[in-house]
């Protein structure tokens, strides 16, 4: 039985990886698909696609895109993206403006508790399009200003520390209508990461699908057994088909493993063959 990783970051995000790097990698591990679903950019998607035609692997074109709730940020993955997103790029080039725009606010907050950091350091530091608190934290080890990427959250960018700032974020409809209008595959992602009552992610559940959800990902380096049981609970009480991936970040979090997140979870090619039947269902490409 083959197995796939249908949630992974590349550094045109927050993730370690080159995306053929990130390839590479899957093609070693013998993974059948991978899908790279970097925050808010599709920059890697070409490099990571080319790759996986040389090395064999089934690279799936992803997304992965922050919509608001009451209960803090919900990630939407979508996947099966056309090569060229238009609509979906102009609007992620505005949610990165945003992003850019709250890095200054949260640069003048730290300088103002007198940590002077350079923002084109920055950047560079972060090498992708999408820069975001993950760089912040590490520039702040690298800048010696923190004892950990941990410490860093604690002492200034964590919500409620002193240099926090809040991002504003797509609402449901907005997130869902993009990725649909561009024939992707919706997935709520880590829905157990939400730190909500189960009621209100059915009431969740419900609207997103409304909006055009396809898929839960029950399967998930951070579920815990029970936590799996209940998502997968909560996609059939819906109707929704399962996803799964590890949310690898490469060395932006050093004790994932791709494909096998903590190294207990195992995500089957059988998952990746339903979501592809749903679609061919749907008359969308596969
Ligand atoms: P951003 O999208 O820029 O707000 O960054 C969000 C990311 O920062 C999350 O996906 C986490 O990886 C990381 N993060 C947020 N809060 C914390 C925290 N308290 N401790 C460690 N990492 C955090
Ligand atoms: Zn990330
Ligand atoms: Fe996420
Ligand atoms: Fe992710």
């Amino acid at each position: 039985m083959g197995f796939v990783d249908l949630h992974t970051h590349s550094n045109k995000s927050d993730g370690g990886d080159s995306p053929a790097a990130l390839v590479a990698l899957a093609a070693r591990l013998s993974l059948d698909a991978l899908a790279l679903t970097d925050h808010d950019t599709v920059a890697g998607l070409d490099e990571a696609f080319t790759a996986g035609l040389e090395l064999g692997v089934e690279v799936i074109r992803g997304c992965e895109l922050a919509v608001r709730s009451e209960y803090g940020e919900v990630h939407l993955l979508g996947l099966w993206l056309p090569e060229r997103p238009k609509r979906l790029m102009a609007a992620l080039e505005t949610v990165r403006q945003k992003r850019h725009a709250r890095n200054q606010a949260i640069l003048g907050r730290l300088k103002n508790l007198g940590v002077d950091l350079d923002y084109e350091e920055l950047r560079d530091f972060a090498g992708g399009p999408s820069v975001g608190r993950p760089h912040l934290a590490n520039f702040l080890l690298r800048k010696g200003y923190v004892s950990s990427y941990k410490d860093a959250f604690i002492r200034y960018l964590g919500a409620g520390a002193p240099a926090y700032v809040p991002r504003s974020v797509l609402n449901p409809e907005e997130g869902m209508e993009l990725f649909t209008a561009e024939g992707a595959s919706v997935v709520l992602a880590h829905p157990m990461l939400i730190k909500a009552p189960l009621p209100w992610l059915d009431v969740l559940a419900a609207r997103l699908k409304g909006l055009g959800l396809c898929a839960v990902e029950a399967y998930h380096s951070e579920h815990g057994p029970e936590e799996t049981k209940t998502a997968e609970d909560l996609a059939a009480r819906h109707g929704l088909l399962l996803s799964g991936g590890s949310d690898y970040h490469g060395a932006g979090k050093p004790a994932i493993k791709l494909g096998q997140g903590h190294g207990f979870l195992r995500v089957p090619s059988s998952i990746l063959d339903k979501l592809k039947a749903d679609r061919r269902a749907k008359n969308l490409p596969v």
